[in-house]
């Protein structure tokens, strides 16, 4: 049973309505799937001599299980991510896949600065991240945005879209006058494609989709060079997920910008990233040129990730 706007457009035995949809909605969601067109190939990556954008060096995470008090046995250990090491250039697009456990919001806290590492080091633009100063990291901050998955989480549900996108010139003062915030944030919303009037509302009058635009002209308020998005639109449903990917191109393509895009789906990542890593229980199995990646995975894990996807016929998916 396909559902719009409350109402029943169609339904029917799911080989009738997957091969031949009756009603232009189910066509619509049909045609959203990942894959099911094959894949554009990313665009190419101008300018490979200058310094990347993020430089990852044996970078691991150990979290300790609770001490047992009177217990012999050695405190337990987790390695949620288990030596890591790569480089992101400017204008590349990052997929980061693995199911769910592998270490992926780990890795992207670490780059954030959210977390530090146990061992290895972060590099951004060739500044050390975990060896930077109060004052370098609030800088390097500003750089450096995310958008995570789930936005009803993360939009304060008190403040108006005004205050929310126009918070980090709160945050970081002297980079917009005040009385430029207004005509900022709806130059911003209209970027993202929503309207300059939604800026008096409120986070729940929003459907995930349009919360998930507020929380994306809320990470380019400070010009950011880098975004990482984790698992940003993991939570929409497909048609949705395309027309959030299609404005993340798009910004990529009008403000030069760079990202790390976790995903756990493989299909969504493949006409967007440029380069991927796969992550298996904290360790990268394999990575690489997206169309590498996927035209001869190397690794048996990438493997069933693809086939679990469907993304390697490209008409699976559906
Ligand atoms: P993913 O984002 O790929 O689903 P995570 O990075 O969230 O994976 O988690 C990787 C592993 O690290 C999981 O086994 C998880 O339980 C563990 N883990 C994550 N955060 C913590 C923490 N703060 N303390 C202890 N273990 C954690
Ligand atoms: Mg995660």
């Amino acid at each position: 049973v396909v559902m719009q706007a409350g109402r029943i457009v169609e339904s029917g035995a799911v080989a009738e309505v997957m091969s031949a949809p009756s009603h232009p909605y189910t066509r619509k969601l049909l045609d959203s799937v990942p894959g099911r067109h094959g894949f554009a190939a990313p665009e190419a990556v101008e300018s490979r001599d200058e310094a990347p954008l993020l430089r990852v060096s044996n970078v691991s995470k150990v979290y300790f299980g609770q001490p047992r008090l009177f217990s012999k046995a050695p405190q337990e250990q987790l390695r949620a991510v288990d030596d890591a090491s790569f480089t992101l250039r400017r204008g590349e697009t990052l997929g980061i896949v693995g199911e769910s456990g592998s270490g992926k919001s780990t890795l992207a806290r670490m780059l954030l600065g959210l977390d530090a590492p146990t061992e290895g080091t972060i590099e951004f633009e060739g500044r050390n991240l975990t060896g930077a100063t109060a004052a370098e990291t609030f800088k390097i901050r500003r750089r450096m945005q995310f958008v995570f998955q789930d936005p009803t989480a993360s939009l304060n549900p008190r403040m108006t879209i005004q205050q929310i996108v126009a918070e980090p010139w709160a945050i970081h003062q002297g980079v917009l006058p005040r009385e430029q915030w207004r005509a900022r944030v709806a130059e911003l919303l209209e970027m993202v494609g929503l309207k300059a009037e939604h800026a008096d509302r409120h986070p729940h009058q929003f459907s995930g989709g349009q919360r998930q635009r507020i929380a994306i002209a809320r990470s380019l308020a400070l010009n950011p060079d880098l975004i990482v998005c984790d698992e940003a639109v993991s939570a929409l449903d497909v048609s949705i997920q395309a027309q959030v990917i299609d404005l993340l191109k798009e910004l990529r393509r009008e403000l030069g910008l760079s990202y790390v895009f976790i995903a756990h789906d493989l299909a969504l990542v493949r006409d967007f990233a440029t380069s991927v890593i796969v992550m298996y229980r904290g360790k990268i199995v394999e990575q690489g040129p997206t169309a590498e990646v996927y035209g001869a995975p190397r690794h048996d894990y990438t493997r069933r990730l693809l086939a679990a996807s469907g993304a390697e016929t490209g008409s699976k998916a559906a």
